[in-house]
């Protein structure tokens, strides 16, 4: 394999002439206006070592990505009993789709689609004010990314609030199932909040490497959960993490990945490294086109694909 730098080097250079791909999220100005050609990628193995290229350092709107550092808090708070409230099965629909809820007694399918990141925000509130419970996000993953620097973008956190009706809805229908223990509005509040973190791809790429190194980080050396809870959540983003493109992200790609549509993707190679990338230019299922592409390039090129090494 070649050195790691050089590989980052040659899928940036790769991708140059493709920036702009993909249809960038427009649901929020302050995302529709994110200048589509950004891209950047950052990789740190196990032992500390980072390998950038791109628009790495610049933060962006995390979304969905946020998903997995609730469910990290969530399991530490309620242990198994989180999979009351949400299951853990591949959804085969879009990730704010309302259909399956029904027919599931208002239980959502997984924690990364929109209802199930909704049920673990409620319980990520246990005992909290919905100020509270944010105040913990933030700092959680200011703790996994050893930056006390990343903050919410309130603006985005606003504007989710002014046009999230389906999240509105998809939460009033599973506490109509008696699903959510906290109002309704305190609990999208939370999840908005969530949404609206903004990270670059170096700050996600260190709060993602816990999961790349059987639960702790080695860099602060901090043991964040244990290395099977640590295995559990890589499995979930694998099967889950891409909504109703998990199986092409697997197929593609072979890596644990979680995906927002602020264009960013946040990827794990257990053992080896954690990764993430950022390209503004969605796929149809709401996944970042030349995220995935980067990573499938990456996967290739190092041989980490947890399938097989060639
Ligand atoms: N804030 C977005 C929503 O709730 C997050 C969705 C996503 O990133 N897939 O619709």
């Amino acid at each position: 394999m070649a050195e790691l730098q050089t590989i980052v080097n040659e899928i940036h250079q790769a991708l140059l002439p493709r920036l702009g791909e993909g249809k960038v999220a427009d649901y929020i100005p302050q995302l529709a206006r994110v200048d589509p050609k950004k891209f950047g990628i950052a990789v740190i193995d196990i032992h500390g070592r980072v390998y950038k290229a791109g628009d790495c350092d610049e933060p962006f709107s995390i979304q969905s990505v946020s998903k997995v550092f609730t469910l990290t808090l969530a399991l530490g708070k309620h242990g198994e009993t989180t999979w009351n409230r949400v299951g853990r099965e591949p959804s085969g629909s879009a990730f704010n789709s309302i259909v399956q809820l029904e027919h599931e007694n208002g239980k959502p399918r997984n924690p990364f689609i929109n209802a199930g990141a909704i049920a673990i925000s409620d319980l990520v509130m246990s005992g909290h004010t919905p100020r509270e419970a944010i105040g913990e996000i933030v700092r959680f993953v200011q703790y996994l990314a050893d930056d006390e620097t990343i903050a919410i973008d309130p603006d985005v956190a606003r504007s989710e609030t002014a046009t999230g009706y389906r999240n509105f809805a998809l939460a009033n229908f599973m506490k109509s199932f008696g699903k959510l223990d906290h109002a309704v509005d305190h609990v999208l509040g939370v999840y908005f909040h969530q949404c609206a973190l903004a990270m670059s791809c170096t700050q996600l790429a260190r709060a993602a490497l816990f999961l790349a190194n059987n639960g702790k980080n080695p860099l602060t050396g901090h043991t964040v959960v244990s290395s099977q809870r640590a295995r559990r959540i890589n499995a979930l983003m694998l099967t889950c993490g891409h909504y109703d493109g998990s199986g092409d992200f697997a197929y593609h790609v072979g890596l644990p990945g979680k995906s927002g549509v602020g264009g960013g993707i946040m990827a794990v190679a257990p053992g080896r490294a954690s990764v993430a990338v950022w390209s503004p230019g969605l796929n149809q299922v709401g996944n970042s086109l030349l995220g995935s592409v980067a990573l499938e390039m990456l996967a290739a090129r190092t041989g980490w694909s947890i399938f097989g090494t060639q």
